[in-house]
C-alpha cells in the first residue's frame, strides 16, 4: 500500500492584502482602508484541500526559519498533512504576496518568492521516498522548472498518477510535458498553451483535445470559473461539460487549487475522472463562498453534500 494518497510538489506564500480606495501613485504613502493575513501558495492550497478531501497527504516545498514558515507548520499539522518533506532555508525568509484590493475588488499584486525559489532538484530527490510512495504527485508551475521536472519524472517512473496545474501561465518544457498524466489548466492557462480563445464556449472541447493529444494525456480537465469545467478521459474515452453549483461566491482566490487538491484525493481513491471532477467542481465552489485561500478549501462531507 502507498504511503500517502497524495503528494504535491509546491509553494508556500504568506499574503499580507491590504485594501485601498486607490492605488498610491509613485512617492505616494496612501492611508489604506483594511488590511487581512492569509497563508496560501498553490502547493500549500492543493495540499490542505487533497487532506480535507480525505487523503492521506504529503508536500514537498521550502520555507523560512521564520513565524510565517511557523504558521504553515501549523496549518499543515492541524489539517493532518505530512511536513516532513518541507526544507526550511537557513537564510531565505518565507515567500510572501503582497496584493493591493481597490473597492471595486481589482487587485494588484506583489509576490516574492523567497525561499520558493530556493528549491533545487537535490531537494526534490531528497524527498523521493515521499515522490514514489504517493498514488498521485500534484504539482503547479510557481517553484522552480527544474524542481518540477525533477519531481514529475521520479514519480511517473515509479507509475505514480501525475497532475499538472499549469500555472503561473507560460510556456511548457515539452519535456516536462511528458511526464503529466492529467493536465487541469483555467482558461487563460488553457488558451495562452494551445493559442486557441477559451472565452468561446463553444471552442472548449477543441482545446482540451488539442492539449490531449500535444501532451499525450490521459486526461484533461478545463476549469471554467462560474461556468464549471469540462472534462476530457482519454482512458475512458468519452469528454463531458460539467456545470457549476450556484453558490453564494464572495472570494475566488484558490477556487482552482481547491479542485484540484480534490481531484487528485479522488483520483488516489481510484475515482473516474468524471466521478473526481463532480467533486472537485463541489470543492471549488464552497471555496468561493469564504475568504482566503489555504483556509477556503471544503471539507469532503461539505462538498459530497453539495452533489445530492
Ligand atoms: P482558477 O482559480 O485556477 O482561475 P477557476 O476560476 O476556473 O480556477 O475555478 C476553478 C473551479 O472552481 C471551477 O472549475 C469551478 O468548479 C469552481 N468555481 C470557481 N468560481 C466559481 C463560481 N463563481 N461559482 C461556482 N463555482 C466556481
Amino acid at each position: 500500500m502507498s504511503e500517502y494518497d497524495v503528494c504535491v510538489l509546491g509553494s508556500f506564500m504568506k499574503d499580507l492584502v491590504a485594501s485601498a480606495e486607490r492605488r498610491p501613485l509613485p512617492g505616494e504613502t496612501l492611508h489604506g482602508t483594511g488590511f487581512a493575513e492569509f497563508l496560501g501558495g498553490k502547493g500549500v492550497n492543493q495540499a490542505i484541500a487533497a487532506a480535507r478531501m480525505g487523503a492521506r497527504t504529503a508536500i514537498v516545498g521550502t520555507i523560512g526559519e521564520d513565524r510565517y514558515g511557523e504558521e504553515f507548520l501549523e496549518l499543515l499539522s492541524a489539517n493532518g498533512v505530512d511536513a516532513s518533506w518541507v526544507v526550511r532555508h537557513p537564510s531565505l525568509g518565507t515567500g510572501v504576496g503582497l496584493p493591493l484590493v481597490l473597492p471595486d475588488g481589482g487587485n494588484s499584486i506583489i509576490i516574492v518568492s523567497r525561499a520558493n525559489a530556493a528549491i533545487t532538484a537535490a531537494d526534490v530527490d531528497a524527498a523521493t521516498e515521499a515522490l514514489v510512495a504517493s498514488k498521485v504527485l500534484s504539482v503547479q508551475l510557481e517553484l522552480p522548472v527544474e524542481a518540477s521536472h525533477s519531481a514529475l519524472r521520479l514519480a511517473s517512473t515509479a507509475g505514480v498518477t501525475t497532475i499538472l496545474t499549469p500555472a503561473p501561465v507560460g510556456p511548457v518544457d515539452p519535456a516536462l510535458a511528458a511526464y503529466v498524466d492529467v493536465l487541469v489548466p483555467n482558461e487563460v492557462e488553457a488558451a495562452a498553451l494551445t493559442g486557441l480563445d477559451c472565452e468561446d464556449e463553444s471552442q472548449v472541447p477543441a482545446i482540451a483535445r488539442k492539449l490531449a493529444e500535444d501532451w499525450d494525456l490521459r486526461g484533461c480537465v478545463v476549469t471554467l470559473g462560474a461556468r464549471g469545467a469540462y472534462v476530457l478521459d482519454r482512458d475512458g474515452g468519452y469528454e463531458e461539460r460539467i456545470a457549476a453549483h450556484q453558490v453564494a461566491t464572495v472570494d475566488t482566490v484558490g477556487a482552482g487549487d481547491a479542485f484540484c487538491g480534490s481531484l487528485a484525493a479522488s483520483l488516489a481513491h481510484d475515482a473516474p475522472l468524471i466521478e473526481a471532477a463532480r467533486l472537485a467542481n463541489a470543492a471549488g465552489a464552497l471555496s468561493t463562498t469564504t475568504n482566503g485561500a489555504a483556509a477556503s478549501a471544503p471539507t469532503h462531507e461539505a462538498a459530497r453534500s453539495l452533489l445530492t
